[in-house]
């Protein structure tokens, strides 16, 4: 496993430059962007850690869900942008690990712990191509490009997200394409999975993909039934993950993989999470089909030995939340 780092090469130029960016824009913005579910979090003590992950490809890892930037001759790409609150950390990593331009923010989905600093880090980058079609007239050809799946957007304009943060680019093909920083990029729609706008990332030279919260290494997958998410979705993603990724020796190593949180993995820890999902997604319909009731179900006990490890009774989504949501979706 490659290690944390936290070298610091950034000049104090730079710092004073940033900041003074970040005084003027993002207190403005803050004011606007309470929308977080963890707005009462205090993150000031959180810290950004980065962890390179291959071939000027990193992890870093703060508050919400992880982001990835890649670094080359084409500038940066990055991945989710997590909490508005964490910006100004953020940002001073990545400048840390290139002096080039933002030119891509693509994100995963709509959840504010993943697009929450979009509107502070894309005025910061510049796009590659000037077209910037979505945005307010005068911000044209300015900023880093927003890349997302239609719904994406959908979800973040009836959220009342600021305008700042919305995707300038969106799609609604299964699969969209790109080429930067010398590699083939793949964003690969996952329908009606952690929500109904996932894409998968693949770095198709460095060999990463990055799942968002389709995988998690931490919890048992969080299904937005208000979002469009669902079980079978959920599963589906997984194995387009498992499709993807080739280990290297032993069922080890080989493709690594980011997830939406939690710590990095390879393919093995995708089947393991992937087989855990389909067994508690089986149990739940045999107990469905011969009759039981969702309290008959919890009763139980489908998820129960897999609980020590993904299991929670406090916070957003609570074993008995993932019971229910499982039990909706698997149906007739
Ligand atoms: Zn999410």
């Amino acid at each position: 496993m490659p290690q944390i780092t936290t070298a610091n090469h950034s000049t104090l130029c730079e710092e004073k430059t940033m900041s003074r960016y970040f005084r003027n824009f993002v207190a403005g913005s803050l004011a606007l962007f309470s929308l977080g579910s963890q707005a009462q979090q205090n993150f000031d003590n959180v810290e950004i850690e980065v962890l390179p992950v291959r071939d000027g490809i990193y992890m870093l890892v703060g508050a919400g869900g992880n982001i990835t930037v890649q670094t080359g001759v084409d500038g940066v790409l990055m991945i989710d942008t997590q909490y508005a609150e964490l910006s100004e950390k953020i940002y001073s990593k990545i400048q840390e690990l290139s002096p080039t331009p933002i030119r891509y923010i693509i994100n995963t989905h709509s959840h504010p712990d993943h697009v929450g600093g979009n509107a502070n880090l894309a005025p910061l980058g510049a796009t590659i191509t000037g077209g910037n079609v979505a945005r307010l007239q005068e911000d044209a050809g300015d900023g880093a490009t927003i890349v997302a799946f239609e719904t994406v957007m959908n979800n973040m304009v009836d959220e009342k997200y600021p305008v700042e943060s919305w995707p300038s680019e969106t799609f609604f093909v299964e699969r969209k394409d790109m080429y930067f920083n010398d590699e083939g990029i793949e964003i690969l729609h996952q329908p009606n999975a952690h929500t109904d706008g996932d894409v998968i990332v693949w770095f198709r030279k460095t060999d990463v993909v990055v799942t968002g919260d389709v995988f998690t290494t931490t919890m048992y997958p969080f299904i937005d039934k208000a979002k469009g998410g669902s079980i079978n979705g959920v599963i589906a993603a997984l194995n387009t993950i498992v499709d993807i990724t080739i280990p290297r020796a032993k069922q080890e190593g080989g493709t690594l993989v980011v997830p939406g949180h939690g710590r990095l993995a390879d393919e093995a820890d995708v089947v393991e999470y992937r087989d855990m999902v389909t067994i508690i997604r089986d149990r739940i319909k045999a107990l469905r089909d011969s009759g039981m009731t969702l309290e008959q179900v919890k009763a139980a006990g489908p998820t129960q030995d897999y609980d020590s490890r993904y299991g929670s009774n406090e916070g957003f989504w609570t074993t008995d939340m993932f019971i229910e949501a499982v039990y909706d979706g698997v149906q007739g």
